[in-house]
């Protein structure tokens, strides 16, 4: 028999990293759901992932926080060996023109959606070069690959996360290590909430706007053994924007 294979999920008490972290679950996968502050919408996605046939952990902490990630990432390889699936998800914006833009505004962005990345990954690569075996996807978005007005922060840390993830994917490629990347269009989630549906939907070539599930079920598909040698991708999710 197999052993059960670990998943973390970063930002995965709501929106895409609920859906992501339930798909997960319902594939068999043991799931550790990180958020920042969010409990309760944290303890609704471990319900889910329950009802979903499997079972999961709440890993609270700030992905910002250096110390905190690798202390988080060491306690769930203490308790389970090895994480086998890394999905970096957690993300913000923090949207507004570049002119009114303080340097605050962008250091959270880049700390949260680049930053983030590095401080979860490196503590969890290293043990996945040991076992010779891994899946990374990161979560980084359309704006990422053709620009937003209004998120030059936003779209600048994904783009990041764009070079991040292919440039890792050849270091680790050897190890049967595969890292790639999936970028949503707009999602409904509560990133979305408050923006202009109809307006953006007419923007969209399928009208509409995407759902969480449609993601997840990609990051499934790269987690699967089918998907072995996909690696240093990035996998448009947007309904034919770009
Ligand atoms: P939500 O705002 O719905 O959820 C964000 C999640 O990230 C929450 O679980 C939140 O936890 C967590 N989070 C935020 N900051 C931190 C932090 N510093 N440390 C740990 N966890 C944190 O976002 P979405 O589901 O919409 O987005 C998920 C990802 O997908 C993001 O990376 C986003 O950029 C990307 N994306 C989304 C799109 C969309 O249209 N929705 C489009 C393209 C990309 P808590 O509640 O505890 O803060």
């Amino acid at each position: 028999m197999t052993q059960q294979e670990t998943a973390l999920v970063t930002g995965g008490s709501r929106g895409i990293g609920r859906a992501i972290a339930v798909s997960l679950a319902a594939s068999g996968r043991f799931v550790y759901i990180n958020y920042q502050s969010g409990i309760d919408a944290a303890k609704e996605t471990l319900a889910a992932v329950k009802e979903a046939g499997s079972d999961g952990v709440l890993l609270p902490f700030d992905v910002t926080d250096q110390k905190a990630a690798e202390e988080a990432v060491a306690a769930v390889i203490r308790e389970r060996g090895v994480i086998d699936i890394l999905v970096n998800n957690a993300g913000i914006r923090d949207d507004m023109l570049m002119v009114w833009m303080k340097s605050e505004n962008w250091d959270r962005v880049l700390s949260t959606n680049l930053t983030g990345f590095y401080n979860v990954t490196k503590p969890v690569v290293k043990k996945m070069l040991s076992k010779r075996k891994g899946r990374i996807i990161n979560i980084t978005s359309t704006s990422g690959q053709m620009g937003q007005a209004g998120q030059v922060n936003y779209s600048a840390s994904k783009a990041g996360l764009i070079g991040a993830t292919m440039a890792l994917a050849r270091e680790i490629a050897k190890r049967s290590i595969t890292v790639n990347a999936v970028a949503p269009g707009f999602i409904e989630t509560d990133m979305t909430d408050g923006l202009p549906v109809e307006q953006i939907a007419g923007t969209i070539p399928a009208g509409r706007l995407g759902k969480p599930e449609e993601v997840a079920a990609a990051v499934n598909f790269l987690c699967s053994p089918e998907a072995g040698y996909i690696t240093g991708q990035v996998i448009g999710i947007n309904g034919g924007i770009c």
